[in-house]
Formats: structure tokens, C-alpha cells, sequence
């Protein structure tokens, strides 16, 4: 059955000059997340969107497994995993042959897959509802911003409904308005990065297909000669398939429904029946603003930076800016961390920004060879990558969203073991045992808000503002049972041994012992003091 677009109320305003401590332009993807992360903070949220329902058509489906973990925080994961179609396998084709395939979580012991492939509206429609849930989310529906001015106590807005203009004070602005981003134009920041010169068509088919779960990424195959396809399957039967159609297309012509059923045809053959769901035809540029926080406006999402789709970067990416960001807005909101904590969402986005343009960039000239020897190189790899597995690492169908690590920041703490990931490291899942039940670490990582000390074996004496999470090797009260040692083995803790973690799920610093004062130091530190 056809997804049944919601259709949110506008509620008027009274007009004149309001003050609200937290604005939000934009209720998509990004403004969403950030706008119940931020809730689910105790924060009060205005949210501004020009629309009234949520994103129309084929956008994002693949959400990554760091993506996962950040709306199982926030309370949506199981949502995701009931709807959402699971996979972690991807195959390439090149012609008529398989080339290789690869496995993008080959470990266990994981409560999220690799991937999980879900209309981007239905994201939207949970989030939407798990907003109106908190109280705190005031969703304005059908309010456009018109008009903004960055000022030194925040930003003054011009807001324009269907009954009339009012002007909202924001003493904290997020702007997540999308790639477009009226507030990035208004106030004259620049936006810079590369177009890219081809086009590609989206369909969206429903059909009962005899494909199984996986990533199938086609490189010249007979029923599209010369370009590339993509197919990926999504709840309600729907499959989408990408067929590269160079610069030259042009987009509609290439829309009309005739020509893109033969298109279908041609590969899956004659007897597959399947109805035409969504047709788009989209092109794509990798940029970014040159910095996403301008005193107290931050830019996230796609506002603030954009790739192309080859690699699922753009939501997963967003996502992840909203979970950086929320949790140091609400400790500086809190009185509980300076102002100057926000320019670690800077040094710590925009090298994730970077990563994810420079993937993006890479996988789309792969994709898209500029010349006759770019394409004569990408051919001979994909003709080795059959026999020869140390090719396989040259050939790029879109290199998979993968968590940035924030290695470099500058609020990480010491590292006293130099085992496992390091300080900056998104905090790796492990299961647990709860009595007899199954249980998560990332489950108790960061679901109260705050920074949590993992320890194993040892009762650390209590911390303001650090939550213990005691992990033992045998059953023990108190303390969550490492029944397979994964948990020890993927933080690299000894007897005795803790890791401290933001409340971002980030590894913050690592101690031999569990005396409080560089523990104590390493939360000052990673709250910007
Ligand atoms: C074909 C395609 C496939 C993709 N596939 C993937 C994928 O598989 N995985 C992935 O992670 N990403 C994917 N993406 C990218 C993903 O869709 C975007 O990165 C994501 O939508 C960005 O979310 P956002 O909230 O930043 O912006 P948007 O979703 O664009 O939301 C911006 C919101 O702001 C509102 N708005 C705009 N201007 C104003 C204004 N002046 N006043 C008030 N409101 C305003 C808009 O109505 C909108 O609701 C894909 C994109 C495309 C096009």
C-alpha cells in the first residue's frame, strides 16, 4: 500500500514579538532529531518548518549502524529494527559477472546491523511523534523564516504564515534547513565544494522480487550498457533502483513513465510484474560551509554540508551532527559547560564533514570516470576484483557511511592503557547479560544525558555528574554480566580498569585505576573547562 503522506495541524500565532530560548529551522531529517535530543534533554524546543508533513518521495533508505545506535538513544531503535530491512551484505557486478561481495559487520555481538534500509519518511513520522511525546517540542508547521539577523544574544527571525508575519527572538538558533539553507544565504556564508557533471534516476518499484536483502551495485551490466545501477531493497515491497544516466539526459524526458517501465524491464526481465511507485531524476554536489557555528547560530544537517547519495552520507551525517551538538547546547544551557564548548562542534564536525566529502568525492569519480583512462583503469580493477581480493579495496560502488572518529579532538582525555579504540572512538556495543536476560551496553551509555564511567571488576566511589556501569565476568548484583568478554575485550579493560564516555557515546579518556581526580579531570576537560 502507498505510504499516506501525514498532514500536520498549523496552529496561528498571535502575531507581535515572541522570545524563545531555542529555535530550529527545519523539521527534517536533522531539525527533528536535534529537536527531540534536545527535549529529551529537558530542553524547550520551537521547531520551524515551511511544509506541513514530512519529506516527500525517495530520499534517504540506508541508515547506518552509528545512525541506529543514536535513535535507539533516543528511544526510536526498536522501531527502525521492526520496520527496516536489515542487511550488512553488499555484491558488485561488473557486466554480466559478479565481481565480489562484502560484508560491512562481519563481527557479532552487535544489537544494531550494519544497515538498515527505511523510507526517509517514516524516520520523519517517528520523530515527529516521539517530539509531540516529550511536551517540550513545539512544532510550528507551515511557518516559513523570511527574515534573519544574527545578533550577539542570538538571532531575530522573520516568520511568515498563512495568517500573517510574526518575529521570533532566538537566543540559540539551529539551522537545519536543508542543502538550499535560507538562513546560510542570508547571512551570506559560503558554501563551496564541486558539482558533479551526470545524472541519476531514481525509481522506486513495488514489486514481490526474488532479490534477497543486500546492496547489489551493477558497473556496465548488459541491461543498462556504458552506465551503473543500484538496487536496494525497502519495506512495503518497495525496491529502489539508481540508474546512471550521464549529463547529457535529459531529466523530462528521462521521467516519462514509458521509458523508465522499460528501463525496469529490461532489467528484471518480462515476467516480473512491478508498479512504478516514485520517479525523480537528481544530481549532486559535495560541499561544505566553512564553518558550521556563527556565534549562537549552528548549521547542521544538510544546511551545512552535502555529498552525494553513493555512500548513504548525507542523513547518517546530519544525524550525527545533531547527536554532537545537542548534548554540549544543553550542558552550556545548564550552566554546566562555558559557550566556548560549542566551537568543539566545529573541530569536531567539520573533520567528519570532511571525511564524508572526501568518500563521497572518490566514490563518485569511480563511478563517474572523467576520461577515457579513468574508465580504462576502473575497468581493469573491476576485471581483477573477480580473482584478486587485494583489488577489491580499489573498487568504490560508494563507500559505506562509517561513524567519524574524533581522534583529533580537543576535548578527548588521557589514554592510560593505549589498548582498543582510542579517546574520540564512538563507544563499540557489546552484549550483556541482565540476570538472565540479553542486554546492550550502549543500552546504558548516555540514556540519562550525562557522562557514564564503564569499570570492570572494581566499585569506583561515587563522581558528580558521572553514572558507574559496572561490568563483571561473572554474575555479580550491581554489576551487568560480560558473559562472552566482549565488552572487556572491545575497551580493552583489565580488572579494575574503566573508560570514561560522553554522553554522545564517545570514548572520552581511559584510566588504569578508578581514582576520581584525573576521572573528574577528563569530564572537565571534555565539557570544555
Ligand atoms: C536521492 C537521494 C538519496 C539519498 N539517500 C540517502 C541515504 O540512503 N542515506 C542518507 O543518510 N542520506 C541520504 N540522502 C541524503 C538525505 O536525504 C539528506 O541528507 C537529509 O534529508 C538531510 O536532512 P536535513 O534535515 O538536513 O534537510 P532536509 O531533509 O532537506 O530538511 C530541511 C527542512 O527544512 C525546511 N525548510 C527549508 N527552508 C525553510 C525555511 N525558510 N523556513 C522553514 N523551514 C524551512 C524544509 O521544509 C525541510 O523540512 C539522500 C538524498 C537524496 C536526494
Amino acid at each position: 500500500m502507498p505510504y499516506d503522506q501525514p498532514r500536520y495541524a498549523f496552529s496561528p500565532h498571535p502575531g507581535g514579538t515572541e522570545q524563545a530560548r531555542l529555535v530550529i529551522v527545519g523539521g527534517g531529517l536533522v531539525g527533528l532529531t536535534a529537536a527531540l535530543d534536545l527535549a529529551r534533554r529537558g530542553q524547550r524546543v520551537v521547531v520551524l518548518d515551511d511544509d506541513d508533513t514530512v519529506s516527500l518521495g525517495s530520499r534517504a533508505i540506508c541508515f547506518a549502524k552509528r545512525t541506529l545506535e543514536i535513535f535507539a538513544r533516543l528511544g526510536l531503535g526498536e522501531k527502525f529494527l521492526a520496520k527496516g530491512i536489515t542487511w550488512n551484505t553488499g555484491r558488485v557486478f561488473f557486466q554480466s559477472r559478479e565481481a565480489y561481495s562484502f560484508n560491512l559487520l562481519p563481527e557479532d555481538g552487535h544489537e544494531f546491523p550494519a544497515f538498515v534500509n527505511l523510507q526517509q519518511y517514516y524516520a520523519e513520522e517517528w520523530l515527529v511523534e516521539a517530539c509531540i511525546a516529550t511536551g517540550l517540542v513545539d512544532l510550528r508547521w507551515k511557518s516559513r523564516v523570511v527574515g534573519v539577523e544574527n545578533q550577539a544574544d542570538g538571532a531575530r527571525l522573520r516568520v511568515e504564515t498563512p495568517e500573517g508575519e510574526y518575529t521570533l527572538h532566538a537566543e540559540w538558533l539551529l539551522a537545519a534547513d536543508g542543502a538550499r539553507s535560507f538562513i546560510r544565504q542570508s547571512l551570506g556564508l559560503s558554501f563551496t565544494g564541486q558539482v558533479f557533471r551526470d545524472r541519476f534516476l531514481i525509481a522506486d518499484v513495488t514489486m514481490n522480487a526474488p532479490f534477497p536483502t543486500e546492496r547489489w551495485f551493477w558497473f556496465d551490466p548488459p541491461f543498462h550498457p556504458g552506465q551503473s545501477v543500484l538496487l536496494h531493497k525497502q519495506p512495503d515491497d518497495v525496491w529502489r533502483i539508481d540508474f546512471q544516466l550521464g549529463w547529457d539526459a535529459d531529466p523530462e524526458v528521462e521521467k516519462d513513465p514509458e521509458r523508465v517501465r522499460k528501463r525496469v524491464t529490461d532489467m528484471l526481465g518480462p515476467d516480473v510484474p512491478f508498479d512504478l511507485e516514485w520517479v525523480s531524476v537528481y544530481t549532486f554536489r559535495c560541499r561544505r560551509m566553512e564553518r558550521f557555528r556563527h556565534g549562537r547560530t549552528l548549521f547542521l544537517g544538510d544546511a551545512a554540508h552535502q555529498v552525494s547519495p553513493f555512500g548513504a552520507r548525507g542523513g547518517n551525517g546530519g544525524v550525527q551532527d545533531a547527536d554532537n551538538l545537542c548534548w554540549k547546547l544543553a550542558a552550556v544551557l545548564a550552566g554546566a559547560a562555558p559557550e566556548s564548548l560549542l566551537d568543539s562542534y566545529d573541530s569536531e564536525r567539520i573533520p567528519a564533514a570532511d571525511e564524508n566529502i572526501l568518500h563521497s568525492t572518490r566514490s563518485t569519480d569511480f563511478i563517474t570516470p572523467k576520461n577515457d583512462a579513468a574508465r580504462a583503469w576502473r575497468d581493469a580493477v573491476l576485471e581483477l576484483a573477480e580473482d584478486w581480493p587485494l583489488a577489491r579495496p580499489l573498487v568504490n560502488s560508494g563507500r559505506l557511511s562509517r561513524p567519524a572518529s574524533l581522534t583529533g579532538s580537543p576535548l578527548n582525555g588521557p589514554d592510560e592503557l593505549g589498548r582498543a579504540a582510542p579517546p574520540g572512538t564512538p563507544a563499540p556495543d557489546a552484549p550483556l547479560l541482565r540476570g538472565a536476560r540479553q542486554d546492550w551496553l550502549l543500552r546504558h551509555i548516555g540514556t540519562d544525558g550525562g557522562f557514564t564511567l564503564l569499570v570492570r571488576e572494581a566499585t569506583p566511589v561515587s563522581m558528580p555528574g558521572i553514572t558507574p556501569l559496572l561490568i563483571a565476568d561473572t554474575p555479580r548484583a550491581g554489576a551487568l554480566h560480560d558473559h562472552s568478554g566482549l565488552a572487556a575485550a572491545r575497551y580493552g579493560l583489565a580488572p579494575g580498569e574503566c573508560v570514561l564516555l560522553r554522553p554522545d557515546q564517545h570514548i572520552s579518556a581511559r584510566f588504569s585505576t578508578t581514582a576520581p581526580e584525573p576521572i573528574l579531570a577528563a569530564r572537565e576537560k571534555a565539557l570544555g573547562r
